[in-house]
């Protein structure tokens, strides 16, 4: 099946006793024994598992082409999951523009337990010279946040390979509309589901999705099980209803990002602009290769430094500023300001989501407060 049809049927099914087109949500979190103490629907407490949580891993684990899925109750409960399931000891290599919560997350709970150099995955030999024995991981995020830089994924796998080293890739800017990490060799992805699964700004939600059932996988399940950081009834239901337009709405961002990406660029108080649908960006050709569509994410620099960004981000009427991303409604953010004192992110920056609005729309906003 392709895509679009994944999205509506991998997720829904036709309740048994009701006939409700829609899956009803399941509140309760126990469920009945039979009187041999087996439990004959096969869920027995919503920590563990419940009927939304269940369509929901389906849908995801089959839009990403993986074998199963783990959801959780944010992105950074997923990424956690991944560290947690880590033999205390094992080192991992990371972008050194990772996700500032991952980032934080791996510098101040993980800094006792696991060892860590953030550096540019995408220079082979950089990479090379920081692989030890105890390497176990190397995460990737691509394209980055707030960034937008692109990894090879494809060389990095190979490389992992020769060494006996697990890939996962933060997924969360292309979504498996525009990028399927699977197919090029890595053998988890990650998401925040937050983002374009939900896409409208009003759930939180994290996923881990496998190649392969294997042990560690396993590990990564018990993570879910016995923590507990798991999505409720409702905010699974509300992704697998907000899942069945996930193509759609990424063909909206994706053309609407092009087109203000475009019109960016041509503008004389623009220093840069970084999406990786632009031929000037400088990973395009890898993009071109490895993805399907470049995501709804850009980010741009301004001549006049800091306080013009600020000037501009406090002009705009229709872009809202706010942190997040992958909503309909399109927001802007000075990112260097959220990420906090140790950010590598340039004050002039601001990142753009970009929304489903018309885009001619978007556009005069961005010319009336560039102005
Ligand atoms: N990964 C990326 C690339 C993100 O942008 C985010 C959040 O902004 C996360 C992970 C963390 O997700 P959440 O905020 O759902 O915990």
């Amino acid at each position: 099946m392709k895509i679009e049809t994944i999205a509506i049927h991998a997720g829904n099914h036709i309740d048994d006793s009701s006939k409700a087109v829609v899956q009803p949500i399941v509140m309760s979190t126990t469920f009945e024994r039979a009187v041999d103490g087996s439990f004959p629907s096969g869920y027995t407490y919503s920590r563990s598992s419940n009927p939304n949580r269940t369509l929901l891993e389906n849908v995801l684990a089959k839009l990403e082409g993986g074998a199963d899925a783990a959801s959780f109750s944010s992105g950074n409960a997923a990424g956690m999951a991944v560290f947690q399931s880590l033999t205390p000891g094992t080192h991992i290599i990371a972008p050194d523009d990772m996700y500032h919560g991952l980032r934080n997350q791996l510098k101040n709970l993980f800094k006792d337990i696991l060892t860590f150099d953030f550096i540019d995955v995408n220079n082979s030999e950089v990479l090379q010279q920081h692989i030890k024995p105890e390497t176990g991981l190397i995460w990737l995020e691509t394209p980055s946040n707030p960034l937008l830089k692109i990894t090879d994924i494809k060389k990095v796998v190979s490389i992992a390979r020769q060494n006996n080293i697990k890939v996962a890739c933060d997924n969360t800017f292309a979504t498996p509309i525009c990028q399927q990490p699977f197919s090029l060799g890595a053998e988890l992805v990650m998401h925040s589901s937050t983002k374009y699964f939900g896409g409208h700004s009003d759930l939180m939600g994290g996923v881990l999705i496998t190649r392969d059932k294997n042990e560690w996988w396993q590990k990564i399940r018990q993570v879910q099980e016995f923590g507990g950081a798991v999505p409720s009834p409702m905010d699974c239901y509300m992704l697998v209803r907000s899942i069945k337009t996930l193509p759609y709405r990424m063909c909206g961002h994706v053309h609407n990002a092009q087109l203000l990406a475009e019109y960016l660029e041509s503008h004389p108080k623009v220093e840069q602009v970084m999406y990786p649908g632009l031929p000037s960006h400088p990973q395009h050709q890898i993009a071109k290769e490895q993805m399907t569509g470049f995501g709804g994410m850009l980010s741009f620099t301004l001549r006049d430094g800091q306080e013009e960004a600020k000037r501009v981000i406090n002009g705009l009427k229709l872009f809202t500023r706010a942190t997040s991303l992958g909503g309909v409604e399109s927001l802007i953010e000075h990112r260097a300001t959220v990420e906090g004192p140790d950010t590598k992110t340039p004050f002039n920056l601001l990142r753009v989501s970009v929304g489903l609005e018309h885009i001619d729309d978007l556009i005069a906003d961005m010319t009336q407060a560039l102005s």
